[in-house]
């Protein structure tokens, strides 16, 4: 997995929170992490205080292969707030690991002519320093790219 370099766009950070931290923080170590049951194996995104498959308060994060499919996906043309530069492509995926697990993410190194629904993905992290830990928002690129 592996960081975007350079400059980055505006973004509204996330405030970090116990729950939400490791999602947010762990791209610095390459990782894409998600809660997951310790009893089942479910995978759990957002948490939840109980695995909504077995009920086990038994959750702890794990990291992902960061391995995603394109579920679907918009092209912005319109600037409705600062952020990446025009046009850029807000897509829904879902890991591999379960694909009920789903980020709405941007789909990034990829021309818009070669967007595929169902096409492998992997995360990259666009990284924005936080004075409460540095935030790396989980893009994907085409697993090719
Ligand atoms: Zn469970």
């Amino acid at each position: 997995m592996s960081v975007i370099e350079g400059e980055v766009p505006f973004r509204v950070l996330p405030a970090l929170t116990e729950q939400n931290r490791d999602f947010w923080t762990a791209g610095a170590r390459g990782e894409l992490r998600f809660w997951r049951c310790g009893d089942c194996r479910h995978w759990i995104h957002p948490w939840q205080p109980i695995c909504p498959a077995c009920h086990s308060k038994s959750l702890a994060t794990e990291a992902v292969s960061g391995r995603a499919a394109l579920a679907t996906y918009t092209i912005n043309h319109q600037q409705w707030m600062p952020g990446p530069q025009l046009p850029y492509v807000v897509a829904i995926v879902e890991i591999v690991e379960q694909p009920s697990v789903r980020l709405t993410t941007n789909l990034v190194n990829c021309p818009h002519d070669r967007i595929r629904i169902g096409m492998p993905l992997r995360v990259i992290f666009e990284p924005h320093p936080d004075p409460d830990g540095d935030i790396f928002i989980p893009l994907f690129e085409p697993e090719d790219a």
